[in-house]
């Protein structure tokens, strides 16, 4: 199996970054992770406040896939995330959900250890290892890998875990795939603006759909026996919006069922959840039992 380091990383998705490594579809490798901070925070003395933000929020890559031409659809199953021993949060004064009732920056160290993160010696949770920042190359434009856009990018859905599979709008030669930001945990909403930031090494596999028919525009999660469109805009209730509408093309291009019948189904069983409110564009997503489409459910038409 290839194994990529978290040497070598971008920080915005683009059409002129080298590969740095070629993948064949179906192939399977191992990625190294760096945490949000480029591993500039290494204690509580370390304060985000002082560190150099052009380096913050690295994804390693870009990684080619052979053959992968645009129209096409890349998909990435998520086979394994290990985290790092130790993850770190920070609490900014102004910034998230809590403004100025925060009044210092602050750093915490959160210990990972038998399969859960501590708040110091008593209180710990089960660790829900997460990719935050995943994403293709935007093919027409630059990216920063802190914000997000339709290739992907810092959309920080929980549902982009072990045993996804994540489903995205090839736009350049190669997809030029790339991911980072683990999470050992977070919250919806990542309403402080961090999650537990940890390093890690992803499992995965690379895999191509040839020219589909149709390609939703937005990545698309198929995880749990569930179908998650993740959609953005620069208010909550836009990014609502644009999951919502994802779902019901990608039910209308799989069943032909009327629109109407549709927005029923979705208002019945789909439910809408908050992925973050903390960037500028906020992302959310619509998780929908798969059984509403028919087998063999792919989120694309053949
Ligand atoms: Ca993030
Ligand atoms: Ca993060």
């Amino acid at each position: 199996m290839q194994e990529i380091k978290r040497t070598d990383v971008i920080f915005q998705f683009g059409p002129n970054n080298p590969p740095i490594a070629t993948v064949r579809p179906g192939e399977t490798v191992s990625v190294e992770t760096d945490d949000c901070f480029r591993s500039q925070i290494r204690s509580e003395k370390d304060l985000v406040t002082q560190i150099d933000f052009s380096e913050v929020n690295p994804a390693t890559g870009p990684i080619a896939v052979k053959g992968a031409e645009p129209g096409d659809v890349l998909v990435v199953d998520i086979r394994r995330i290990e985290l790092g021993s130790t993850g770190f949060m920070v609490a900014i004064p102004g910034e998230g959900a809590f403004g100025e009732r925060l009044q210092e920056s602050v750093t915490r160290v959160i210990p990972v250890k038998d399969g859960r993160f501590w708040f110091g010696d008593e209180l710990s949770f089960p660790v829900h290892p997460m990719i935050g920042v995943i994403g293709v190359s935007p093919g027409d434009r630059e990216v920063p890998c802190g914000e997000i856009g339709d290739h992907g990018g810092n959309l920080d859905a929980k549902v982009i875990r072990p045993g996804a599979r994540v489903y995205f709008h090839v736009r350049q030669e190669g997809a030029m795939f790339a991911l980072g930001d683990a999470h050992a945990g977070m919250g919806d909403g990542e309403s402080l603006i961090c999650g537990v930031e940890i390093p890690a090494r992803v499992e995965l596999t690379l895999d191509l759909i040839k020219h589909p028919s149709i390609v939703p525009p937005r990545p698309v999660v198929d995880v749990d026996g569930l179908f998650v469109t993740i959609g953005l805009g620069p208010t909550l209730d836009e990014a609502a919006s644009c999951a919502l509408n994802d779902m019901m093309d990608l039910i209308h291009w799989k069943t032909g069922r009327a629109l109407d019948e549709i927005s029923m189904l979705i208002s019945a069983v789909g439910d809408l959840k908050v992925c973050q409110i903390v960037d500028p564009q906020k992302t959310a997503r619509v998780e929908m039992p798969k059984s509403v489409l028919p087998e063999p459910s792919l989120p694309v038409l053949p």
